[in-house]
Parts: structure tokens; sequence; C-alpha cells
């Protein structure tokens, strides 16, 4: 059975780089009904925060990457790395090495000196036949890994294809620290193991840690799980992404007004594709997904694209959702929808023109709140030839059944009796009512904001 995980470290948010990774993770065990889990590795006490895991759980929520399993920590795990660290210790695939910090550190230099590679030089390394140096008093060891010394250590990457390292540039790995804590790579082989992780996919910033991880797999005796290593995301300008783009952290994208489908769309795109399809929900995703299919070069974010997706999936909201996105939004802005016009009416007319949840707001913003329009936009739209009009209308109006239809006929009466075009009345409304010349029909926009309202702006300029 396919076994995923997603494994973040809790340093900062989930950002969109972790976000991709846990949804291919996801997909990829959606696809072959299999399980996928969700691992913290929270072993970096230094970087590690509370309020990061939080973040990275209510990110996943947040786009509904549900897990099958866990959160597993890893710092909850100690007593069981320590364990198989006391297993390879006596197997003698791992041992003990008293080479003090200064040492290693003297070491290197040496050796960088002399034009080499730093590495280990296996002092403490047990070989058949070698004595070891007398065990130094009051050093507490680590622990090192003993790698092999000749072959070759290779898999086949679902994403880059074959890659094979030469064991001689790999030196002896510590697994434990002086103080006896295991070291990130060695936690990370022994939660695979533990976990049945068949499917590794990971960020390709952890390619590097592969075959370290593969040779101790294989001293454990653990079966290596296939790995699939994402090349990493762009910025729109094609630098590597970081905050200097905008949003990085998923919720942020909640903050900016994104949904969460359109995200999920957008990832899934980041790197994979499925011939020339653009959109499509989770099932089609997950029923699609292979590893085959994502590319090994760098994806490229494209802001535009994800407003383009953005924009689709507001069309296809329903207007209830849309209504209490958007009043919640209002909310933060101090505005409140209660007894104003119908809210699921208002966002219904509008959501075909906007590309966020917060272009939405601001889009709607006035029938909760007016706003002015400037002496320009009056100047140009309320001359003094259609003022006696437009009085005339407001008097119309005052009686008028307060529906679109009736509304609409009775402007359309406005244009014909007095041989005006049909702007020379609908801009000025507009602008009185919304404070802006571009909205929607008038008509439609009149009959959401009520007769009392909608007077009471018009009032406001007319008299
Ligand atoms: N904890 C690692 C990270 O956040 C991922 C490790 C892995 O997937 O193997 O980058």
């Amino acid at each position: 059975m396919v076994r995923t995980r997603f494994a973040p470290s809790p340093t900062g948010f989930l950002h969109i780089g972790g976000a991709r990774t846990a949804l291919f993770s996801w997909a990829y065990a959606r696809r072959h009904a299999g399980s996928f889990i969700l691992r913290i590795e929270d072993t970096d006490l230094e970087r590690s925060t509370p309020e990061a895991v939080q973040a990275i759980l209510d990110g996943m929520e947040w786009l509904g990457l549900g897990y099958d399993e866990g959160p597993f920590y890893q710092m909850r795990r100690m007593e069981r790395y320590k364990a198989v660290i006391q297993g390879m210790l006596a197997a003698g695939t791992a041992y003990y090495c008293y080479c003090s910090k200064e040492e290693v550190e003297a070491m290197r230099e040496r050796q960088m000196a002399a034009g080499q590679k730093p590495r280990y030089d296996g002092t403490w390394r047990p070989e058949p036949d070698k004595s070891l140096p007398a065990v130094p008093e009051g050093v507490s060891p680590v622990i090192r890994f003993r790698n092999p010394k000749d072959g070759v250590v290779a898999w086949d990457d679902q994403v880059k294809g074959r890659i094979a390292i030469a064991n001689e540039e790999l030196d002896d790995l510590i697994i434990a620290r002086a103080d006896g804590t295991p070291t990130y790579n060695f936690c990370v082989v022994v939660d695979d193991w533990d976990m049945k992780i068949t499917h590794v996919i990971r960020g390709d910033d952890h390619v590097n840690n592969t075959p370290r991880q593969i040779n101790i797999l294989k001293a454990l005796g653990a079966e290596v799980p296939k790995y699939a290593h994402l090349s990493m995301i762009l910025g729109d300008d094609g630098q590597k992404l970081s905050k200097r783009h905008g949003a990085v952290s998923v919720m942020q994208y909640d903050e900016d007004g994104y949904l969460p489908e359109a995200v999920l769309n957008y990832l899934a795109r980041l790197g994979w594709s499925h011939g020339d399809a653009e959109i499509f929900d989770m099932e089609q995703f997950c029923s699609w997904f292979d590893l085959d299919h994502i590319t090994p070069s760098a994806a490229q974010f494209n802001t535009e694209k994800l407003n383009w997706l953005n924009a689709h999936y507001l069309k296809l909201a329903d207007n209830a959702r849309l209504a209490s996105e958007v009043s919640k939004r209002l909310g933060l802005r101090s505005i409140g929808t209660n007894g104003g016009p119908d809210l699921e009416g208002v966002v219904g007319l509008y959501k075909e023109r906007a590309s966020t949840l917060n272009e939405l707001t601001d889009a709607v913003e006035y029938f909760y709140q007016q706003i002015h329009a400037t002496p320009e936009l009056l100047e140009k739209h309320l001359s003094a030839d259609v003022i006696p009009a437009l009085q005339g209308l407001a008097e119309k109006l005052a009686g008028l059944p307060w529906t679109q239809e009736a509304l609409h006929d009775a402007i359309q009466e406005a244009v014909t009796a007095n041989g005006l075009k049909f702007p020379k009345i609908a801009m000025p409304l507009r602008v009185m009512v919304a404070g802006i010349a571009q909205t929607p029909s008038v008509d439609a926009v009149l009959a959401l904001l009520g007769r009392d309202e909608t007077l009471r702006r018009i009032k406001g300029y007319l008299s």
C-alpha cells in the first residue's frame, strides 16, 4: 500500500512550496488509495515554535489537505531514536567518536589547505586489525554512522531520474550529538522506516540528504522508499521565492482573498501537468496525479494565472459562502451588513467582476457605507442639463414598486421623456449612489440598495 508523508519543520508558516509538497504527497496517496501521514519535524528546538505548528495545521486545514495518520511529533519519539542507535552500536553500524569539535575543525583546515574535500578522517571508525586511540577522559562522544566505503549509493528519483553517488564522497555522519540527541537525518530515516513510507515526496533541497538516508536505511535492514524530489518554486521574476514577492504563507492567500480551491488548482499545476488541463478540482486531480508528469525544472510562480483561476472559482462559488467571506472582510473594516442590502444578492451581482474576495469586498463596500463621488466625477456626470430630469426621476422612484424591472422602466422613461441618451441618466445615478461611474446595470444596483437609501443618496446631491 502506498504511504506518503509531509514532514514540515515548524520554524515558520506553511509556505507555498511546502503546501505544494503536501498537496502532491496527499494526492499521490489518494490516487493509490493509500495513506497520507503528517509528521512534524520539531527537533530543532531553537527554531521550532508551537505557533508554527499551529500555522502548519491551519494552512493544511484551510486547503482541505486532510491526513490519515498523525500529526506525529519527532520530539515525542526520542526514546525510539535512541533505541535504534543503541541497536546500531551493538550491530557495529555505528560507533562512538571522541574527536572534539576543535579536532574536527583542525582536520577540516588541514584537508582544505591540502586542497582536499573536508571530511571526517575515520580516526574512531573501527576496522578489522585496527587499534583505536585510547578513550580520552572527560569527553562525551558523538555517535557516527559507519557509512560504506566502497561502491555507490543510487536511486531512481521519480522526478530527476537516476542519481548515483560514490560512497567515498560521503563521510561518517554524526547520528547522535555529544549530549545524546539524535540528528536530523537520522530521525527522518527512523520515521520513514517506522511509518512504512513507500514514497518520499519532498523539496529538492533534500537531495543531498538522500544518499546518506538510504545508506542508513540499508544498514537498518529497512526497505528503501522511492524518492521524488520536487524542484523549487521561483517568484514571478525568476528569483527564489521570498517575502519580496508578496504572499508566501498559505494563510496570507486567505487574507488576500483567494479561495482554497483556486490555490490548490494553482499549486497542482505548479510543476505538474496533465495535457493542457488548467482548471480541475481535487477529485479530478487525484485521479490524474502521477509522478511521471512532474517537471524536473524549477516552476515559476505566476500571480496573474492565480488571479485568473481565483476569478473562475469566485464565479462558481455560491453566494451564501461569498457573502459570509465578504461580511467577515467588511467587519474588519468596521462596516456592518446587518439591516443593509441583501449581501447574497450584492455579491451575486459583483462576483463575475472580481478576481479576489478582497476586490469583491472593495466593490460592494458602497452598499453598506456610502462612498461620496469626487468633485471631478460630479462635474463630469451631474451637469446642470440633466438635473431636472434626475429630479423628476427621483420623484417617480418614491412611489415605484421597488423591483429591478420597474426601476429599469422608470429610468428608460426618464431617458425618453427628456430626449437624452441612456448614459446621461444612468451615469449620474451611479455616481450618486455608488460614488463611482462603473457599476453593473444601474437598475440592479438600485434594486439591491433599496428605496430609502437610494433616495437618501440621490437627494443628497440634487437638493
Ligand atoms: N523537515 C524537512 C523540511 O521541512 C522535510 C524533510 C523531509 O521531507 O524529508 O524541509
